[in-house]
Order: C-alpha cells, then sequence, then structure tokens
C-alpha cells in the first residue's frame, strides 16, 4: 500500500484464498490492532535496537489515526491493548480498500513457488511468473500452519544468503512435566493472576492451566524467552507475603483450614493442590511453622521445568527468524541484496502478547514502502 501510494506498480501475492486471515483470527476476532505504549523494550531480538527506527517512524497512533479514518469503533482492553469493537474483518478490510485506492493488485490463491535474480527479481508462483525490480517478503513465521504458514521466507533468504536466527514457537502454552501432569491436569480452565519470571524477563498477568499445560498471557509472554531444559518461576500470590499471611492468620488463632486462606487468592482446587504440599487436615491454628512455610514457598516459588512448548500448531508467533544484522532498519533491505526486502513477524523481531507484533507488522512494512517509493517511480514492486 505505502510502495503504491508511491507511485509504484504493485502486486500483493497471497497463496490462502483471502488475505489477512491471522488478522481474522486475532484478538478472539477482534484483532488488538496495536497498543499505545509500543517500544522497543515490548520485542525479542538479537539486536534489541533494530526495531527502533521503524518503530518511531510509524507509531500506533498512525495506524489509530487510520482505524478512525474508516469510523471503526474500538476500545483499549487492558494494559494499552487496543480491540476493534466489532470485528477484525473491519481492520482486513479497511486494509484491503485503502490497498485498492492506492492500485495495488492482489491476487490470492497464488503460491510462490521460488525466487531467482538476475536484473530483476523472478518470482515463480503456481500462477506463473512474475518481475519486478523490488520484492517484499511478507510471508510471515511458521506459527498455525493451516492458516497458510509455509516457511517461504525463511526458503527465500536462504536462496539469497541471507543469514536466519534458529526459530522457535513463542506466545505459546507450555507443556507441563511428566511429574507436574497428574497433579494439575484436572485443573483444566482455571485461571488466576501470576506472576512468571523466565530467563530474566517478568509478566504480572493472569495464569491459565489447561489439560496439557499452562497457557494465559503471563505464560504466554515469558514463553517466548523460554528455551528447552529452562526452569520457569511461578508466583501465585501475584507479590503478596503468602508466609506472613498464613502466620498472621495462625497467630490469630484461625480455626480455618490452609486450603480456605489459599482460596482468598486461588481457585479452591488449585489451592487444595498447594495446601496438600505443605500442610495436613488440621486448622492454620495447629500447623507448626514449617508447614507454613512449606506451602508458602510452593505457592510463591512454583518451578516449573516444562516439557517443552505446545509448538508452532498452537503458537501466536515465531521467535527469531531473518538476522536483521543483514538488514537496514530504516528500509528493511538486504544490505547485500538492493531491492531485497523482509518485513513483520519473518525478521528476528517478535512483539509481546498485546497488539505489538501487529504494531510490528505495520512499522516494518510502512518503513520499507516509503523505501520502495522513494527508490524510483519507475521501479515495480512485488510484494
Ligand atoms: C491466533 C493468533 C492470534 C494473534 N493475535 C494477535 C493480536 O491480537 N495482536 C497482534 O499484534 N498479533 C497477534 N498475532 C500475531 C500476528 O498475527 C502476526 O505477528 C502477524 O500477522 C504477522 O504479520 P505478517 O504479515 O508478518 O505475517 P502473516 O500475517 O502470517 O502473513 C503472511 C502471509 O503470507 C502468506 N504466505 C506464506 N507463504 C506463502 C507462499 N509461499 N506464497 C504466497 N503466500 C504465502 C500466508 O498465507 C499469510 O497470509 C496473533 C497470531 C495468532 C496465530
Amino acid at each position: 500500500m505505502e510502495a503504491a501510494k508511491h507511485g509504484q506498480r504493485t502486486l500483493l501475492v497471497e497463496h490462502g484464498d483471502e488475505v489477512g486471515r491471522k488478522i481474522l483470527i486475532s484478538g478472539g476476532g477482534r484483532c488488538n490492532f496495536t497498543n499505545l505504549d509500543a517500544g522497543p523494550q515490548n520485542f525479542l531480538s538479537q539486536n534489541p535496537h533494530f526495531c527502533r527506527s521503524a518503530l518511531a517512524r510509524y507509531r500506533p497512533a498512525d495506524f489509530i489515526a487510520l482505524v478512525e479514518a474508516h469510523d471503526i469503533p474500538y476500545h483499549e482492553k487492558t494494559l494499552g491493548q487496543l480491540f476493534c469493537d466489532g470485528s477484525a474483518r473491519q481492520i482486513v478490510q479497511m486494509l484491503v480498500t485503502e490497498a485498492a485506492a492506492a492500485g495495488v493488485r492482489i491476487e490470492v490463491g497464488c503460491a510462490v513457488e521460488s525466487v531467482e535474480k538476475a536484473d530483476r527479481f523472478r518470482v515463480h508462483t503456481s500462477r506463473g511468473a512474475f518481475e519486478a525490480t523490488a520484492l517484499v517478503v511478507a510471508t510471515g513465521g511458521l506459527s498455525i500452519p493451516k492458516l497458510g504458514a509455509t516457511g517461504m521466507g525463511y526458503r527465500i533468504a536462504t536462496h539469497f544468503a541471507v543469514p536466519l536466527i534458529a526459530t522457535r514457537p513463542g506466545l505459546v502454552p507450555l507443556l507441563y512435566s511428566a511429574a507436574d501432569r497428574p497433579r494439575f491436569a484436572g485443573l483444566s480452565g482455571l485461571s488466576t493472576p501470576a506472576i512468571v519470571r523466565c530467563r530474566g524477563a517478568r509478566f504480572s498477568e493472569s495464569l491459565l492451566l489447561t489439560h496439557v499445560g499452562l497457557s494465559g498471557p503471563a505464560v504466554l509472554q515469558a514463553s517466548s524467552y523460554y528455551q528447552p531444559g529452562d526452569i520457569v518461576d511461578i508466583d501465585l500470590g501475584a507479590g503478596r507475603d503468602v508466609y506472613a499471611d498464613l502466620k498472621e492468620r495462625r497467630q490469630a488463632g484461625s480455626k480455618a483450614l490452609v486450603v480456605s486462606a489459599l482460596a482468598a487468592f486461588l481457585p479452591r482446587r488449585l489451592a487444595q493442590v498447594f495446601a496438600d504440599l505443605g500442610a495436613d487436615g488440621r486448622p492454620l491454628a495447629e500447623q507448626p511453622d514449617s508447614a507454613l512455610r512449606a506451602v508458602a514457598d510452593a505457592v510463591t516459588g512454583w518451578r516449573l521445568t516444562p516439557e517443552g512448548t505446545a509448538g508452532y500448531e498452537k503458537a501466536e508467533v515465531t521467535c527469531g527468524g531473518v538476522d536483521t544484522a543483514a538488514l537496514s532498519s530504516k528500509t528493511m533491505e538486504v544490505a547485500a541484496v538492493p531491492g531485497l526486502h523482509f518485513i513483520g513477524e519473518v525478521v528476528d523481531v517478535t512483539g509481546w502478547l498485546g497488539g505489538y507484533n501487529f504494531q510490528w507488522a505495520w512499522a516494518s512494512a510502512f518503513a520499507c514502502g516509503q523505501a520502495i517509493g522513494a527508490a524510483g517511480a519507475s521501479r515495480e514492486a512485488a510484494c
């Protein structure tokens, strides 16, 4: 769209039967299309500074202005996350309308099979070959193959000797270890606020137990930092001093059970699992200090060693990808291959949960489109 606005003859090639399928399912069908606070601090990358330039030149306010110009009602759900009041389809429709107005030609049901370059790029597709002086690879990552993810972007990178950072699923549920599974699998559906830590990252949001592992925003966020074998630290007290609280109740002579004290902030069935780890069935007033300490430590210091992640089938994003060291942060162009650009999720820039990944997609696309536009009115762009 941005390239076309600058007079470039632009073709968008999509192998699915419609464009923007990930937008359609995003945010539970309401598309969390940006985050008011999006900044470099919300992204993972080998080079945390790479995203700075593009994010500064296309801000959440720019996308919001577009949404407002199309009269799409939206609201802030939490933590700066903006969602459509209605349907994510409104965002896709908005982008298609804008692209059409700029003169973009869209070919759906057209799969890119390979790419080569002589003077110009030659893109071989299921509908024949297209030639262009600029090629923008916006193929996304490996997440949710049933929605069209193919890994084609990485193959194109490899073809042009563009280095890749190893990929892994991000924003993905973590699986219980064999030891934890029998204890927690039956608690599927329970949710509670928690602080989840992994590799120095810390997220205070809600946690959801499923029949195979842990999910919910706090865990999904931490999962993007998780590497196989890591321990994930979980504080189900969400910052409260559970030991001090239990001790206080005991000193007050509480006749309540430990599980009841925990159930003040945990779902009762989850509270029971943790109460059983240290305390017996006697009232709080009769519990020894060691029992209260054991229960409190278990609640606030749950050390999960996941068996792994739920994989690309369940991952919202793919971490890693095209090494930013090969790209210009201003134009997204490969330094060694003039005219070749990578944008969006295929690049080694991964946002937190909360609208950051779309903001990166919009911002990197804008930077790239502007650069292609500036490169000359006679150039033809194939995205
Ligand atoms: C369930 C889910 C919910 C999400 N919710 C949010 C959210 O609310 N907010 C947010 O910010 N992010 C969200 N994300 C992440 C966000 O959707 C992605 O980061 C974003 O879509 C990446 O944009 P992209 O253009 O780089 O890639 P994609 O949106 O993945 O688009 C790539 C396109 O390339 C096409 N393609 C691939 N291979 C070929 C080929 N060989 N030939 C032709 N076409 C090809 C694919 O069909 C696809 O349409 C969500 C992701 C998922 C899976």
